[in-house]
């Protein structure tokens, strides 16, 4: 399904580079569906150093031979096929600095990739900041959460980003402005395999008490209405203009389908369970069998949300 390389010197790709290395490893242990092949390497970068330079021997041999590379941060949107990925995974969770400086009223902070959105959030409500309470309760790191411009509630991410860095598939770290990146809904619109490691966020500082209850008040329409305490990767469709995936999926009839062990989440239509030993390809086929029910009765195309690292939906 995927490309293959073959026999790639994956020792030398990664040699006296800091971090932690597996070969063989199983790529379900990383996501939030628990689904996912058996990844030839997967490599957790301890710095910026040496995920640069990873990049530059990537850029100089490894893309010309096509080997498979994948970036990936808590992998809570992400659905891997079953099959082993024949490449190179790269994981930023150990990339997870956060500093901040206060000036006056302005809290800036500067985010790298792997830091998980929730430390993210504890730190701006223990500082007084405003801003980031529309993404309580996603899962997953402040880099995944810029490449999806993540949000809930009418806020997405992209609102209290000042700058954006990351390396480009030639291996050079580059920054751009929020002006400059063409951020749209749940899109980032960075030069196509970008590492994004670090942002910068800017942030006023307010009343820590209304802070926390919007933060709880985000927070518990959540829980009520997603399905948190199981596996998903979140919302699988993207919302099409002026109405919500869910209330489609859930009018076309389709809240009680299953494929295998991966559900139609009976919490929200828009969320597959997997309870338990779910595939990608029952998930694949839950998708299609949506899709299709979604444009019989409302004749609309729903899009995913989810990322599908596949051959047969392409990368
Ligand atoms: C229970 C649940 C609830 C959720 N609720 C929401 C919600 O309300 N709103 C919402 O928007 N999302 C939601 N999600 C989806 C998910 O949590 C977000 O999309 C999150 O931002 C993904 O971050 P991640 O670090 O897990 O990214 P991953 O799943 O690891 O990756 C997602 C994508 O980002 C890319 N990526 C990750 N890191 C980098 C990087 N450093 N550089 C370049 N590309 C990168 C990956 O290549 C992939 O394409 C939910 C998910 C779950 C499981």
């Amino acid at each position: 399904m995927y490309t293959t390389s073959i026999d790639y010197d994956y020792d030398s790709l990664v040699r006296d580079l800091k971090g932690t290395i597996y070969y063989n490893e199983p790529l379900r242990h990383h996501t939030s569906l628990r689904i996912g092949g058996v990844a030839a390497m997967y490599y957790e970068p301890q710095d910026l150093d040496s995920l640069m330079r990873l990049a530059m021997r990537l850029s100089q041999g490894a893309r010309d031979m096509e080997l498979p590379l994948f970036i990936m941060g808590g992998g809570s949107n992400l659905l891997f096929a079953d099959e082993d990925f024949d490449g190179v995974v790269i994981s930023t969770r150990q990339l997870n600095t956060l500093q901040w400086l206060l000036d006056g009223d302005v809290l800036t902070i500067r985010a790298a990739a792997g830091l998980q959105l929730a430390k993210l959030l504890s730190f701006t409500l223990m500082a007084s900041a405003v801003g980031l309470e529309g993404l309580a309760g996603i899962p997953g790191t402040v880099g995944g959460a810029i490449a999806g411009n993540a949000g809930s509630f009418g806020f997405e991410i992209k609102d209290a980003i000042e700058d954006v860095s990351f390396i480009n598939n030639k291996g050079a770290l580059k920054q751009l402005t929020r002006d400059m990146i063409p951020f749209s809904y749940r899109h980032c619109g960075l030069p196509a395999d970008s590492f994004i490691v670090e942002a910068t966020l800017r942030l006023i500082r307010g009343s820590q008490s209304e802070i926390k209850e919007r933060f709880d008040a985000c927070l518990c329409q959540k829980k009520q209405s997603q399905p948190l305490n199981e596996l998903s990767a979140g919302c699988v469709f993207k919302n099409p203009p002026g109405d919500f995936a869910g209330r489609l999926i859930d009018m076309a009839g389709c809240k009680t389908l299953s494929e295998g062990q991966i559900e139609v989440s009976s919490r929200h239509a828009n969320f597959f369970v997997n309870k338990g030993n779910g595939t990608a390809r029952d998930f694949l086929t839950l998708m299609e069998r949506v899709q299709e029910a979604v444009q019989a009765n409302f004749g609309i195309e729903l899009t995913p949300e989810i990322k599908i690292v596949s051959g047969r939906f392409g990368r």
